[in-house]
């Protein structure tokens, strides 16, 4: 199969162009894409590479690579508050593998219907298998969720839960095959776009949390210029983690480990009642899990009274 057969058969494919995109003026086929931005929106931009044996399990699925890696930076508009518009594709790959594309192009197209956004180019190379993944979206002028504007008194916010992702990949390394809801949680990971949306005007700072929490709120505490304390009976905990590891394994995963992709964000206690109101509404859990004060750095709290913080707090790749 040729790189322009392959092409087309697998990611010009209609269910992955998105549907009603009048942001989108020119998808794949040409030198360039051509987007068509609407008013006083900025463009918000986002790249990840993801490379195998390093982001994800060469074992794994294809479709679950796709819904992973898509899912992955998807959060980070989430994470931006921006509405998902498009995204390019840099793959690499060993060899043509029919079996492999199909998947892969099945996983994009699960993802893409979910979000609506559309795939509108790339670059497909011949090499060990890599997958770069641009994604863009919109948001409304000067609404963009930065990371630094955390303020002493506000509340510190999480959805859904923590550490999943952690004790999926902690049971895939055991055995690649393992397939049940932890699992799910690391291969499937649901970026909080409508949650980011909702946070304009109401949260402060938000991140999502791909490096593990405490490191990921970190990055809130120093460009905001403040501190943070957290309460480790309040982290939201699956039943299915809690069934699978010991209460502390679960509390240093949630804080440690990342992949869960959920928003971190922090928001004026006088705002928790919209913010339930909404939550509630589009069923997606909410957990305040603390509160930013004055005194720089980080501390846990359990029942309410300091209790050390684990070394190890999050993944770097250097
Ligand atoms: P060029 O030579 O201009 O770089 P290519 O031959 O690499 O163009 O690609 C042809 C068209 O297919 C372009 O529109 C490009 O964006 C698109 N494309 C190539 N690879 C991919 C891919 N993996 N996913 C989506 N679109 C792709
Ligand atoms: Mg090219």
């Amino acid at each position: 199969m040729g790189e322009f057969t392959l092409i087309n058969q697998y990611f010009q494919r209609q269910a992955l162009q998105g549907q009603g995109h009048q942001d989108i003026i020119l998808g794949i086929g040409d030198d360039c894409a051509l987007l068509n931005p609407p008013p006083l929106h900025h463009l918000a931009i986002s790249t990840d590479t993801f490379v195998a044996g390093v982001h994800f399990f060469p074992e794994s699925s294809s479709f679950d690579i796709a819904t992973r890696c898509l899912g992955a930076s998807l959060s980070d508009l989430a994470a931006m508050g921006a509405a998902p518009s498009s995204y390019t594709l840099c793959l690499t790959l060993p060899d043509a593998d029919e079996l492999f594309l199909q998947g892969f192009s099945d996983g994009l197209i699960a993802m893409s219907q979910l979000y609506n956004i559309a795939l509108i180019g790339g670059d497909t190379t011949k090499g060990p298998l890599t997958i770069s993944l641009q994604v863009m979206g919109w948001v409304p002028h000067h609404q963009a969720l930065q990371r630094n504007n955390a303020k002493a008194g506000d509340r510190i916010y999480v959805s859904g839960s923590l550490g999943d992702a952690a004790g999926g990949l902690k049971q895939l390394h055991n055995d690649r095959a393992a397939n049940n809801n932890l699992t799910k949680r690391y291969h499937h990971p649901t970026p909080r776009i409508a949650l980011g949306q909702w946070l304009h005007g109401n949260a402060t700072a938000a991140i999502d949390v791909s490096d593990g929490l405490l490191q990921d709120l970190g990055h809130i505490l120093q460009q905001s210029n403040v501190g943070a304390t957290i309460e480790l009976n309040n982290l939201p905990l699956s039943a299915e983690l809690m069934r699978a590891f010991s209460k502390e394994q679960c509390w240093l995963m949630a804080l440690s480990a990342g992949e869960d992709f959920e928003l971190c964000f922090t928001m004026p206690a006088k705002q928790q009642a919209a913010l339930m109101a909404f939550a509630n509404a589009q069923q997606i859990p909410v957990a305040h899990i603390g509160n930013i004060d004055e005194t720089l750095g980080t501390r846990l709290h359990h029942h309410g009274k300091p209790t050390p913080m684990p070394t190890h707090l999050g993944w770097q790749h250097f």
